[in-house]
């Protein structure tokens, strides 16, 4: 059994793949407390891998997100064999705080100021809270290094700072933009 805060069909709304039509599965609770967290995520309920499939199967998208909370403390390798026995495409959105299975085929990490411990990285996502904040995590071993405004409130300070340091790239939190889930 996994504890499931809620599992809804949406768009992915930032990062590489924003746009993307994905189940979304958000898994309940997280290892870490930090202050800005604006994710409900603690309720859920409890769901067999059967049950969680058959909501996997039914969904159109090929595309499976696995969200929190922090998911890396539910799943493992058994876990992500399902969904890809249904010819998914498994992405992670984790903190990087644990290490997660190997066969997962995209791997996000948004660290939240205590050590990453993942060996790979497809993008590195921040929250910018400032400059000092930011640059520890430039040397993140990742494919791709977004920096995303908080909440939606200092995107010109963010777009600014990219621009004075182009190696960083900007992911919008777009589907607030649009109002979808
Ligand atoms: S790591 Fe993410 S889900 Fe966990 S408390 Fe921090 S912001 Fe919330």
């Amino acid at each position: 059994m996994r504890k499931i805060n809620e599992i809804f069909y949406s768009l992915q709304g930032e990062g590489f793949h924003t746009g993307t039509p994905a189940l979304f599965i958000r898994f309940s609770g997280c290892n870490l407390k930090c202050a800005f967290c604006d994710t409900p995520h603690e309720t859920g309920a409890w769901m067999s891998d059967k049950e969680i499939m058959q909501q996997v199967a039914e969904c159109p998208a090929r595309t499976v997100i696995l969200t929190g909370g922090e998911p890396s403390l539910w799943i493992d390798d058994a876990f992500i064999d399902q969904l890809h026995q249904l010819g998914k495409y498994v992405c992670i959105e984790t903190n990087g705080t644990h290490r997660v299975p190997a066969s997962i085929d995209w791997i996000t990490c948004s660290p939240k100021g205590v050590p990453v411990v993942l060996e790979r990285i497809d993008e590195v996502k921040v929250v910018f809270t400032g400059e000092e904040d930011v640059e520890p995590y430039a040397s993140l071993p990742a494919t791709y290094h977004y920096l995303q405004p908080c909440s939606c409130r200092n995107t010109q300070e963010v777009v600014d700072y990219i621009l004075r340091h182009p190696f960083w790239r900007l992911s919008l939190q777009t589907h607030k933009y649009i109002q979808i889930q």
